[in-house]
């Protein structure tokens, strides 16, 4: 039996990671956070100063390993783990130009989907583009929206968890923009599935959404 595979997508802030990781669990899937593979990359690109003209002629210097455990997430390039550093504001700022560059997204589009098939009953994937182009057979696509307003609350406490600027204005401003750049690209931009279920999660809590889901996934294995 070939892995089941159920693709989130949806813009920043929706709640995408703790619905993915929180659904992988309750199924004992496999999970695969895309954005974490696009900021890793990211990071590797400021760290050494590649510019987004190089970095096409540079990935082979920049080994990218994604843990697939929802319970213990991780990701290092070259052996370093960057977890935590790929979340800084400044790879936030940057990774919506590089994960526009289209050897950056083969690279990658390549590994997403190794890992899929190295999964063992399912995997959880999410992101911007998982069920539109890396994952179009996937059992289950989720849209995963929320109001602009409701994103922006929710990651300046996770902003302010971390010790980064937490003004909500700010990130409302970050998000945005985010949005915009993502859903603008030429290649491969943030789009809703044709045949995507859209969960608006606005009013609903995190465990309600988790529920949802779950439900959904079994339905449609
Ligand atoms: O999900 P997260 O906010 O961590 O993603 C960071 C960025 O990575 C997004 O803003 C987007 O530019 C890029 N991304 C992408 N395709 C994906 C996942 C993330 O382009 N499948």
């Amino acid at each position: 039996m070939p892995p089941v595979i159920v693709a989130i997508d949806g813009p920043s802030g929706s709640g995408k990671s703790s619905v993915s990781k929180g659904v992988a669990t309750r199924l004992g899937f496999e999970y695969l956070d895309t954005g974490a593979m696009y900021r890793a990359v990211t990071w590797w690109a400021l760290d050494n100063r590649v510019s987004t003209e190089e970095i096409a002629g540079r990935l082979g210097e920049c080994a990218i390993i994604s843990g697939t455990d929802p319970e213990a997430p991780f990701v290092t390039v070259n052996a370093v783990d960057v977890s935590e550093a790929i979340r800084s504001p400044e790879v936030t700022a940057a990774v919506s130009r590089y994960s526009a560059i289209p050897e950056v997204r083969t690279m990658l589009v390549e590994m997403q989907r190794e890992a899929a098939g190295n999964a063992g009953t399912g995997l959880v994937a999410e992101g911007r583009d998982l069920g539109t182009v890396v994952f179009p057979n996937a059992n289950l696509k989720v849209y995963l929206t929320a109001d602009v307003q409701a994103r922006a609350q929710r990651r300046a406490a996770e902003n302010a968890e971390r010790g980064h600027d937490a003004d909500v204005a700010d990130a409302h401003e970050s998000l945005s923009a985010r949005d915009a750049a993502d859903s603008g690209r030429a290649v491969s931009p943030l789009q809703i599935a044709p045949d995507a279920v859209e969960v608006d999660a606005t009013f609903m809590t995190l465990p309600e959404v988790i529920d949802h889901v779950t439900k959904l996934a079994l339905e449609h294995s």
